[in-house]
């Protein structure tokens, strides 16, 4: 299962993320998908519960922002985005040019709970 791979990335990203801020549990896990790695919603929330069994994750919510696969039109120039996998442009059902992005998988943030190590992200500062 390809999504359980991901999963599993993003959590030990995440994870890694959090010892580095000293905390000691993630509360949320924010990131960018590209729609070409074709993965399947369900089946990601499902990889992720797995995935994060027993780490610092474990009680973290997973929230993936879908970036679209874009094309321009070679007539009116316009950028779409590809819906289904139809690479036409809605106004002249010409096929776009494929543009760079939709293949992210990026983990942009992560929320972190200090609670259990008050004063540790105070000292720092
Ligand atoms: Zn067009």
């Amino acid at each position: 299962m390809h999504e359980l791979a991901i999963a599993q990335q993003l959590v030990e990203l995440a994870g890694e993320h959090a010892r580095r801020a000293g905390a000691r549990r993630v509360t949320r896990l924010n990131c960018r998908i590209g729609a070409l790695r074709r993965l399947e919603s369900d089946l990601m929330s499902s990889a992720f519960e797995i995935a994060r069994a027993g780490t610092a994750c474990e009680e973290a919510e997973l929230v993936v922002e879908c970036v679209p696969i874009r094309a321009r039109c070679p007539i009116c120039a316009q950028v779409f985005a590809v819906a289904d996998w139809n690479w036409r442009c809605p106004d002249c059902a010409v096929e776009g040019e494929p543009l760079p992005g939709g293949d992210e998988l990026e983990l942009i943030s992560i929320d972190a709970d200090n609670e259990l190590t008050p004063g540790a992200a105070e000292h720092e500062s």
